[in-house]
């Protein structure tokens, strides 16, 4: 064993843990769970834990279906929403190995991004990233069902008594905080009933495990008060969405950051200038990634702060890509503004650092950053500053990361082949399904 194997066998001891879930993602990005008893735990280090994959979305053919889940010492945490009377349960993030080849499983998600991550580092770079998950709160009915219904009427970082939902956003916070979590700050959104919670910058691999982390905690700790959290991108029309804004930097082996250049006009780097062309240019195909599900379109719209437009500012927040302002050299950045919190977080990391490595290594030219408000832009004016419109929606989406070779093959054949299809059946579901919009507007007029 390790020493970080053999020090979660130690806490597992100490801290009483009775049960461990070990946890990994499918490819649409839900969190699954095999549960073991915890003296099972170093079975589990020096075996593995066998499972059958062909029930998991997107995992494997029934013939094929053995897989084996090899946890990552350094993701244990306990579960802080358990009952300790019931036995405390812990967690950790498994890798998933393929029994017939003994090789990582190139359909868990997990190995997509490190893939990414393995390609960064050929090109002699680290990559952080911090995300930024909005969420709504809404009410449950008498059956416990979530509604739309907020509990709170609160607005853009209002404070008590207006925001009654704040009780439940410390709570969340506690809990975060006992799995581990370093939180920076928590706010109310712009819309009604709508939180955000962000959470320190880290390597990619370790926050999109905190991702799928995040989503588990806020909607057992929000359950727990009875309220239905959602990561759902647009719950309410005519009102802002929940995006999941996603700032990236890369560092160099010596611990500088690659991304930033005190001599240039925004402090960013030629390297971060390739970077973000290369974002740009791969855009249509990462927002099927990135916003993959039929709601995730109704919220990339104008008018709601969030991306429509295929461009980069250091301004305005009507654009795709945003340089935030930095105080310090460390904190150069780009923050992409189009992903939602729908999205696979291991995915959709994949394919935004292939692309910005894309641009990177092709050495692509940077267009002027916008600075007007794109929303009013007209199409005559969008076409005299070239700037493209994202896909409107999962279709389109999904044409344009089957033509986009970098992108699709950023997802491995086996993931990308999956992914198409699924979403190919859900938007071709949507097609054929008839709405409450339709029927209020057509049953009674014709
Ligand atoms: N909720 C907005 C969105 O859909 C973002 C608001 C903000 O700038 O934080 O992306
Ligand atoms: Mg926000
Ligand atoms: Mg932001």
């Amino acid at each position: 064993l390790t020493a970080a194997e053999t020090s979660v066998l130690d806490e597992i001891e100490e801290q009483d843990i009775d049960f461990l879930r070990l946890q990994f993602t499918d490819i649409l990005g839900t969190v699954k769970n095999v549960s073991v008893p915890a003296r099972q735990t170093e079975k589990a280090f020096t075996e593995g834990i066998y499972f059958d994959g062909s029930s998991i979305e997107g995992f494997v053919r029934i013939q094929e279906s053995d897989m084996r889940l090899k946890p990552d010492p350094d993701t244990f945490a306990i579960l802080p929403w358990q009952n300790h009377e019931d036995g405390a349960s812990a967690r950790m993030i498994c890798d998933v190995i393929d029994t017939s080849t003994g090789e990582p499983f190139e359909g868990d998600p997990r190995r997509v991004l490190k893939n990414a991550l393995e390609r960064a580092d050929e090109l002699g770079y680290t990559v952080n990233a911090a995300p930024e998950p909005e969420f709504f709160l809404f009410e449950e009915d008498e059956e416990g069902r979530a509604t739309t219904v907020t509990g709170d009427y609160g607005g853009y970082f209002d404070l008590a008594p207006k925001d009654l939902a704040s009780d439940v956003r410390r709570d969340i916070i506690y809990g975060l905080e006992e799995m581990g979590f370093e939180i920076e700050a928590s706010h109310h959104e712009v819309a009604e009933g709508q939180h955000e919670i962000n959470f320190e910058y880290d390597d990619a691999l370790t926050t999109a495990d905190n991702v799928g982390t995040f989503r588990t905690v806020v909607r057992a700790i929000a359950a727990q008060h009875d309220q239905h959290a959602t990561f759902m991108p647009k719950p309410i029309p005519k009102i802002n969405g929940s995006g999941m804004h996603t700032h990236l930097s890369l560092f160099t082996e010596d611990g500088e950051n690659a991304f930033h250049d005190p001599d240039d006009e925004f402090d960013l780097s030629e390297t971060a200038h390739a970077f973000i062309a290369g974002i740009l240019e791969h855009a249509p195909a990462i927002t099927a990634v990135a916003n993959p599900t039929v709601n995730s379109y109704k919220r990339l719209v104008p008018g709601y702060e969030a991306p429509v437009y295929v461009a980069w500012s250091d301004r305005n927040r009507s654009a795709l890509i945003r340089k935030p302002a930095a105080r310090v050299p460390a904190a150069s950045r780009v923050e992409l503004r189009s992903p939602d919190p729908s999205c696979n977080p291991y995915l959709a990391l994949a394919v935004m650092i292939h692309a910005g490595l894309d641009g990177i290594e092709r050495d692509l030219e940077c267009p002027d950053p916008v600075r007007e408000n794109i929303y009013d832009f007209d199409e005559q004016k969008r076409e005299e500053y070239g700037i493209d419109t994202l896909p409107s929606n999962l279709g389109d989406a999904v044409d344009a990361l089957e033509e986009d070779e970098v992108i699709y093959s950023a997802l491995g054949d086996h993931v990308a082949a999956k992914f198409v299809e699924a979403k190919r059946q859900e938007f071709e579901e949507y097609l054929i399904d008839v709405s409450q919009w339709e029927l209020d507007r057509y049953l009674e007029t014709f």
